[in-house]
């Protein structure tokens, strides 16, 4: 076995002991985090079984891409989104878990071609307002949902959310029970969901706990990232 089939297995069996541990009954999702690694290493996760990938950054996802086309990866772009990004990333990923806002989503149904799928999406929600400038505010995202809702080539599918990064894992799990209510109040007004995507290396067993159906996790699979060249044309 390479050392990532054998990475892979290990994380596969620590989510399945979270999901025995906290008796949570949802499919959890993998996504591997394949940011700051190269085509082969994806490419050797692929081989291990691995077919649902994140990216962060456009132009590296575009290359790495253009390298696995004869793989059958489901590409999920969990970054930040500039409105002038909006056409490559509609044509180019699955699914896009970073929309919090209604401008943004927008521009991704009208690049999003006929010819393909609609465009599967999360809204992100910032449960912990000043912490971080992502993300929609809980009291916004009823409204948004149901703007977003009506794109024609959008599919809202669920959630996502980064919470402040707490090590203890009652401080985890009360965040991410924090995004679940607001998750359940969606789909009790009608909304039909059924994504949570929330969980990283660092507390995707907290989120598991509080239903996460999809975590995301990058160094916990690969290692340790080494940092992001500065560039000056960020993206
Ligand atoms: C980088 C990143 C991850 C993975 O983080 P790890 O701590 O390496 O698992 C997950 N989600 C988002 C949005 C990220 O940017």
């Amino acid at each position: 076995m390479t050392s990532i089939a054998l990475q892979l297995q290990q994380l596969q069996q620590q989510i399945a002991a979270a999901k025995h541990r906290y008796q949570a009954t949802q499919v959890v999702t993998l996504c591997a985090v394949s940011k700051a690694q190269t085509a082969d290493t994806v490419r050797r996760a692929y081989a291990a079984g691995q077919t649902v990938f994140g990216e962060n950054y456009v132009q590296e996802a575009l290359d790495k891409q253009a390298q696995l086309q004869d793989c059958a990866i489901a590409w999920h772009f969990i970054g930040p989104i500039q409105s002038n990004k909006t056409q490559p990333i509609a044509r180019h990923f699955d699914w896009v878990h970073s929309v919090d806002r209604l401008k943004i989503a927008q521009r991704l149904s009208d690049a999003r071609l006929d010819s393909q799928p609609p465009l599967n999406v999360c809204l992100q929600i910032n449960i912990s307002h000043e912490q971080s400038k992502s993300g929609a505010s809980p009291e916004d995202i009823v409204d948004l949902a149901l703007q977003i809702k009506q794109l024609p080539r959008l599919t809202l599918r669920g959630l996502m959310a980064i919470p402040a990064p707490l090590t203890a894992l009652d401080a985890q799990r009360d965040q991410f029970r924090q995004v679940k209510q607001v998750f359940e109040r969606l789909i009790a007004q009608g909304i039909a969901l059924d994504t949570l995507s929330m969980g990283m290396s660092a507390d995707f067993e907290a989120a598991i706990a509080e239903g996460a159906t999809l975590v995301r996790i990058g160094s916990g699979l690969f290692g340790a990232r080494p940092p992001r060249t500065p560039t000056l044309t960020p993206n």
